[in-house]
């Protein structure tokens, strides 16, 4: 099979012409159900193949297995070394796969080959990599106490961190690889033992990864993974009572249904959410890297990432310029299959976001905002839409307030900054924000104002590495993906004292 110019690998052309099966205690096997569903190409809308669809069953059986491999199985008693080692051998396989991940991701999510090359699996590998060095580093403290009502006693106090236990991560479909990376990597180096629930829309790439796993010589029931729908297998997963903790990616809406459902045994929760990140631009800026870097913000991925900057604030002086290099830009990107070596922006995940985005630009040209290029869907096949750029705005609409998760940007000139950061903070997300200016005090002032995880000075989109925490603000989030934050989120401290 040949899509585009980019020809499929034999190795990943019989992975999808066999029947995909779901994870549990190291076994391949159907759902009990033996239903499936299909996940699709999004630049054509064929069907890839068909992947069990699992339910609530399937999730306690998944569940009891992490649970015996957690409490029983030989995970327990390897060193923190073996731990790390079976990380870091996992990233060497997949290593030896960049190609098969690279075109999974390409054909399953729609990005274009050569970034899931480039940054997808790399930045995968590395996370694991990155995460096998923390196995052998999660440390406790020795505490020195004093005991009024114990004179002249001694003790001896320290502190554990112990991992949580069976772990429930729930996936999106943006960077499915990556995603799952960020959630498995400091799980598997805290020790904890995971269900994994990928996006229906993308969930191979998350399966050729649990093979890997399997090879890697992870016990059996360490990694389940049961592929599904997220009001099926997902609520169940968030609502098990068995599980110790859920951590999510994906929508504000959906993340505050997982907090309910996790009430219930009161599991511990992190969640990483939607975005509506602000760009500002001060008139002192090298716009020869702004222009490009506001455009790589707003466009990387079709602008389904949830740090996608997609406010933009320029001083006025500036404004014209900079809309015009952006508008540029815009007319000369290739849309296209991600398969197609050329393609600078593939197509929306789905006829559901093609719809929503769509819906979005009509609603934004509807309250009086003029789009200076794009505007519409792009071709009539798969899910494309032209890449937009969108001027009077204003605060209130809902293009400036709601998190598209699209190729559309919302861009403003501002004579105060005041007035700027005001309206850059005037969001319920806070997950990533972008200032350029050459004043070095100035951007430094500004980051410290901004109500984001993550700042950015003069750069956009240096989010994915491993030891750089990611996370957010206000209704972006609970807890930090990557660094040392993230093991810390999949560890509980036990505090031991003896009298000596
Ligand atoms: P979503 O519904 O939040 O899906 C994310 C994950 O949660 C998927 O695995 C989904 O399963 C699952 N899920 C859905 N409902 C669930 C429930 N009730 N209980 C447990 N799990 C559940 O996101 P989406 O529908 O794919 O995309 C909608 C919007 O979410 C986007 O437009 C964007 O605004 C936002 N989003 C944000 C991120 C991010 O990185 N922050 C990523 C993706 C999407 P299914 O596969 O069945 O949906
Ligand atoms: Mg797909």
């Amino acid at each position: 099979m040949s899509t585009g110019t980019t020809e499929i690998t034999p190795m990943l052309q019989s992975f999808l012409s066999s029947p995909r099966k779901i994870l549990i205690d190291g076994k391949w096997g159907n759902t009990l159900s033996e239903h499936t569903f299909p996940t699709f190409n999004p630049a054509t809308g064929d069907v890839l193949c068909q992947v069990p669809d699992g339910q609530k069953e399937d999730i306690d059986r998944a569940v009891k297995a992490a649970r015996h491999a957690f409490e029983q199985g030989p995970w327990r008693t390897l060193t923190p070394s073996e731990r790390g080692k079976r990380l870091w051998r996992l990233a060497d396989l997949m290593e030896q796969r960049t190609e098969e991940f690279a075109q999974l991701e390409s054909l399953d999510n729609g990005k274009p080959v050569t970034v899931a090359r480039g940054a997808d699996v790399p930045l995968a590998i590395d996370l694991f990599r990155y995460m096998a060095g923390w196995a052998t580093k999660i440390e406790g403290n020795t505490i020195p106490i004093s005991v009024p009502y114990a004179p002249g006693a001694q003790f001896h106090a320290y502190t554990l961190r112990e991992p949580i236990g069976v772990v429930g991560q729930i996936i999106p479909w943006n960077f499915p690889l990556l995603m799952a990376t960020w959630k498995l990597g400091p799980a598997l180096a805290a020790g904890c033992t995971i269900v994994l629930k990928p996006a229906e829309e993308t969930p191979l790439s998350a399966l050729l990864l649990g093979e890997l796993a399997c090879e890697a010589g992870f016990p059996d029931g360490v990694l389940n993974i049961v592929t599904g729908f997220g009001e099926t297998a997902g609520a169940a997963l968030a609502a098990h009572p068995d599980v110790d903790k859920i951590a999510f990616t994906g929508s504000t809406e959906v993340g505050r249904s997982i907090v309910h459902a996790a009430a219930g045994n009161l599991k511990k929760v992190t969640l990483e959410l939607g975005g509506k990140s602000p760009m500002l631009v001060l008139p002192d800026a090298d716009l020869a890297s702004a222009i490009p870097g506001v455009f790589n913000a707003t466009f990387f991925n079709t602008g389904q990432c949830c740090g996608t900057g997609t406010r933009l604030y320029v001083e006025s002086r500036i404004f014209d310029h900079v809309l015009a290099g952006l508008a540029d830009q815009a007319k000369q990107i290739k849309l296209g299959s991600g398969m197609e070596p050329t393609t600078d922006m593939g197509p929306l995940i789905s006829e559901n976001q093609h719809q929503r985005v769509l819906g979005y630009m009509e609603s934004g040209l509807k309250e009086g905002a003029q789009a200076i290029v794009g505007g519409h869907r792009y071709g009539d096949t798969g899910y494309f839409v032209e890449p937009t750029v969108l001027v009077n705005t204003a605060q209130h609409m809902k293009v400036v307030q709601e998190e598209i998760f699209g190729p559309v940007l919302c861009a403003e000139p501002f004579i105060d900054l005041e007035e700027a950061l005001e309206k850059a903070n005037n969001s319920m997300y806070g997950l990533t924000a972008a200032v350029w200016t050459k004043d070095v005090s100035q951007a430094h002032r500004i980051a410290s104002r901004l109500r984001a995880g993550l700042v950015w000075i003069n750069c956009h989109n240096i989010v994915l590495d491993a030891a750089l925490p990611f996370g957010g603000y206000k209704q972006s989030g609970w807890g930090r993906e990557m660094g040392h934050e993230a093991i810390d989120l999949y560890t509980e401290v036990k505090a031991v004292c003896a009298q000596l």
